[in-house]
């Protein structure tokens, strides 16, 4: 009798949880498609966590530029920021690639490289996800010519899954399948980026 009363509150919290994180989603979306949670809240909150610890150990002693890749990684910056204790500064470019088009990438556009200052400095690259590789491959480009100290990449979410994906990061917190996924900084035609976990968009172009 106890087992079965406890199952049957399991699944209605169960249920009650599920509906909540989906009326979340729906809320916000402006667009019909529906949102299938990837990535949630706690998931992301605990791999920033861990990612905090092994860039505490890896840099060591050291003071370090992050690197803001906007829009797509404003989100995980914050969160990362708050979470490291290093000596440590922030700057930001901005790289577009998909624009008003949704999910078919486009010419890959990078502003912004001009005002920082890496010269002899440690530098983490932060970029919400890595697909094809290009986005940064061609920033990590730019920004070698300026001579960092230190260059690397590190990505809230990587597709190496990609049989052709030509750049390889230095950190990924999560590797994932070829969908197009939105929320927490990762956007559909600019909406969706203020949704706190991660979502595959059941709809591409
Ligand atoms: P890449 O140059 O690696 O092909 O693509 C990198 C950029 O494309 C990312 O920084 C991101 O802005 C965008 N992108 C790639 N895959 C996705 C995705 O699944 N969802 C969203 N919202 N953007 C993506
Ligand atoms: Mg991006």
């Amino acid at each position: 009798m106890k087992m079965k009363l406890f199952a049957i509150l399991t699944i209605l919290t169960t249920t009650v949880m599920l509906q909540a994180q989906i009326k979340k989603g729906s809320d916000i979306s402006p667009f019909p498609y529906p949102l299938e949670m990837l990535v949630s809240k706690d998931k992301i909150d605990e791999r920033i966590k861990e990612a905090a610890r092994e860039l505490e150990n890896d840099y060591q002693g050291k003071e370090v530029i992050f690197l803001c890749v906007m829009k797509g990684a404003l989100f995980f910056t914050s969160d990362l920021l708050k979470e490291v204790n290093l000596p440590a500064t922030l700057e930001y470019v901005r790289a577009s690639s998909y624009g008003e088009n949704g999910t078919v990438s486009g010419k890959l556009t990078l502003k912004g490289i001009e005002n920082v200052n890496i010269t002899d400095k440690h530098v983490i690259v932060l970029d919400d996800i890595c697909d094809t590789g290009k986005t940064m491959t061609k920033v990590m480009a730019e920004l070698k010519k300026l001579h960092p100290a230190s260059l690397k990449s590190m990505v809230l979410l990587s597709k190496n899954v990609r049989s052709k994906q030509d750049y390889h990061p230095d950190y990924a917190l999560f590797d994932i399948q070829n969908r197009f996924v939105v929320g927490y900084g990762l956007d559909y035609k600019e909406y969706y980026r203020n949704l706190d976990a991660i979502y595959i968009l059941g709809y591409s172009d």
